[in-house]
Parts: C-alpha cells; structure tokens; sequence
C-alpha cells in the first residue's frame, strides 16, 4: 500500500483549508470524508472579525487575531477562484450604541446613524460555491469513505476505512468538525476530541432576495446567498440532532421579521448544522501532542472566518514551525 504523506479527515472548511496550504507548500495530501452538508455548507460565510468581536464583547488580541484571519482570504480566495464579496455588514436595531462603540474601542471602520452600524471590516462568501473551489483545486479528489478507526504505527498512521479498505499515511491532520472521537486515537488525544462542545445552528434558505448585505439584529440576522437570503442563526449549545425544529423556526422568523418585511406565504428551507467548539470559543490548530498527528477542530461560529489561518497554523505545524499558541490545542 502506497503511504499518503498527509492524509486530511474531513473536508468542512478547516480540512479544506489544511488541504490547498499544504498543497501550495509541496506535500502530497488526501482528503476523505464521506459526504453529505456539513456545518461548512450550511453556514451563512461571514467573514466577519469586526461584528463577532462586537457581539462577543472580546479583547483586543482576540480581535487582531480575527482581523488576521481575515486578511489570509483575499490572497486564498484569488488562488482558488472564491468569490469574495466585500460588502459593508450591519447591524440594526437595539444595542446598536454598544456595538458602534464597540467596534470604535477596537478599531474596526464604523458609521453609526439612526440605529444602524456599518462596517467595512466584515466580508462574505458563498459557502456552498467556496466549498466546491476549495475541492476542485486538490490535485486529488476528496475519496468519499468514512475513516473507521485509526492506529499509530512505527512512523506513521493507518486508517480503516468504512469499506474495510484501508490507507497508510505518514502523517493525519482531524478535521472531523463535531464528530465523535475516531476508534483507535490515543487517550489523551480522543479526551481533546470528546471535550469539543457540539453547537447545533439552525438557519433558513429563502429565495425572496432580502437583503443586498449581511443586516444582523437582536437574535438573528439576513445574509444573501445564492440568490436568496440566509435567515439565521440559532446556537443551541450540547446538542447534535440534525433535524429542523418549528421553535427554532419561528425565533428566526420573528427576528428577522425585525429586519426586513417577509412574505409569510414565500417557502423557508431549514437546515441545521453542528458547529465544534471549545471552552474558550478558539480552535483547536496544530501538533496533538502525539507524532504525526495534528488537529484542525472546534472553530465554533467562525470556521470560514479563521479557515485560512487554521490551514497556516496546522501546516506550520506539519513541517515543525512554531504556531499560533492562541490556538495550540494543548493550551486547556
Ligand atoms: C447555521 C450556521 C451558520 C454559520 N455561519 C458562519 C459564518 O457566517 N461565518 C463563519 O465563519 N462560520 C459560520 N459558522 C460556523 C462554521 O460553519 C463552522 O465553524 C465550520 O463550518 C466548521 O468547519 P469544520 O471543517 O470544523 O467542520 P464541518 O464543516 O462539520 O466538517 C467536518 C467534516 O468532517 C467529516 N467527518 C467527520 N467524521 C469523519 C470521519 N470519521 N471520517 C471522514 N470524515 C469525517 C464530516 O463528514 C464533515 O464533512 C456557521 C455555522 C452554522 C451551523
């Protein structure tokens, strides 16, 4: 059996990211995930340090760490035929004092007029386009199979796969997002995977174009998408049920009825998906502490936002570089 440099488990945005960083740096990858939305396809792409830092309330390094996260995408995006749209995001309605104030102390652009705050600091992307350009630039294509179990051997890993075949590879990157731990993981890394918080988000797909920016308010915000509008989003933490539920349903409606007018007749899709998280709201980037495995987990609500930097990070970590100790998985 031929041995994979680095294989890549899971292909959300964070394994993704891994993937092209460590391709544009010379390394042979493969990505495998079974398929199917993940929380990556079903979330609205913001790109969004300026409004998630006010909302938030969080420091100033938290929030320059943000902003840098941003400024990998330009660069990515142009690399990999993403469209980036920089459009001014806003917020509306009450609590806009605070939030413009907010964005003010930390530096982000703001104008504040009549109960809205604009900013320029905040961008998007079509999540479900993004995903299809980030697959279609691997030099090999995503092997859809679920990875089984995993076992550590001399200098390497060996993966089962789901149709009992199986892969060699000298070094895995995780980015299995909300997952359960993989059978077979070290105890001390499958206790870091266990401790990763399921966030479940609900939000809804309409084709009735309300929105030209992202307009975010008191419990839910509009953001085009596809030629509709995302209505979202809902953060219901220690739960994984897949399913849409009519009280998520109608919070959503009813804050984004504070937004713009919505035709009560016009079809709402509604999608959940399970955001990973960690206790202090970061991801989980670079070596686990074990050899050749590294981990790229638990971004929470801002997996598109800081995808580029999580990509940076675990590569850095792959060819031994210091990395981002704000995001070191062994920090808790
Ligand atoms: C409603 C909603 C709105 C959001 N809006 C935004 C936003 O506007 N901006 C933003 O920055 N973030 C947003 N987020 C958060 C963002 O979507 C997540 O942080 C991000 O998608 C997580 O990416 P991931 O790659 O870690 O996980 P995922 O996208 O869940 O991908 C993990 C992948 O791993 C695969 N996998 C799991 N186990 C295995 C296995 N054993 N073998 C093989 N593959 C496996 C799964 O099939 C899956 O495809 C939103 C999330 C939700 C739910």
């Amino acid at each position: 059996m031929a041995e994979i440099d680095v294989l890549v488990i899971g292909a959300g945005v964070l394994g993704l990211c891994c993937a092209v960083e460590l391709e544009r740096r010379g390394h042979g990858v493969q990505v495998v995930d079974p398929g199917g939305r993940n929380a990556s396809w079903v979330a609205a792409g913001m790109i969004a340090p300026a409004l998630e830092s006010a909302i938030e309330d969080v420091t100033p390094a938290r929030a320059a760490l943000l902003r840098r996260a941003r400024d990998l995408w330009p660069d990515l995006a142009e690399a990999k035929g993403i469209e980036l749209h920089r459009r001014p995001a806003e917020w509306r309605g009450e609590g806009a004092d605070v939030i413009a104030d907010r964005l003010a102390a930390l530096g982000f652009s703001v104008c504040h007029e009549r109960g809205r705050v604009v900013t320029d600091d905040d961008w998007q992307v079509d999540c479900p386009a993004a995903l299809d350009a980030l697959r279609k630039a691997l030099g090999r294509p995503v092997m859809a199979a679920k990875i089984e179990a995993l076992a550590a051997h001399d200098g390497g890993w060996s993966a089962t796969l789901s149709d009992g075949g199986s892969l060699a590879a000298r070094t895995i990157i995780l980015a299995t997002g909300a997952a359960e731990a993989i059978r077979g993981l070290p105890a001390r890394v499958a206790a870091l995977v266990s401790a990763v918080e399921p966030v479940r988000g609900q939000i809804g797909w309409t084709a009735a174009a309300l929105a030209d920016h992202v307009v975010r308010g008191p419990g839910g915000y509009l953001a085009p998408q596809g030629g509709g509008t995302l209505i979202g989003a809902t953060m219901d933490a220690r739960r994984r049920d897949q399913a849409p539920d009519a009280a998520s349903s109608e919070a959503l409606v009813a804050a984004a009825a504070r937004l713009a007018p919505l035709d009560p007749v016009a079809p709402i899709d509604w999608r959940v998906g399970v955001r990973g998280a960690t206790s202090d709201g970061l991801p989980l980037a670079g070596p686990s502490g074990e050899p050749g495995l590294h981990l790229a987990l638990a971004p929470r609500r801002n997996g598109w936002l800081l995808g580029p930097l999580v990509g940076r990070v675990v590569a850095d970590g792959i060819e031994g570089r210091p990395g981002e100790p704000a995001l070191d998985p062994l920090r808790f």
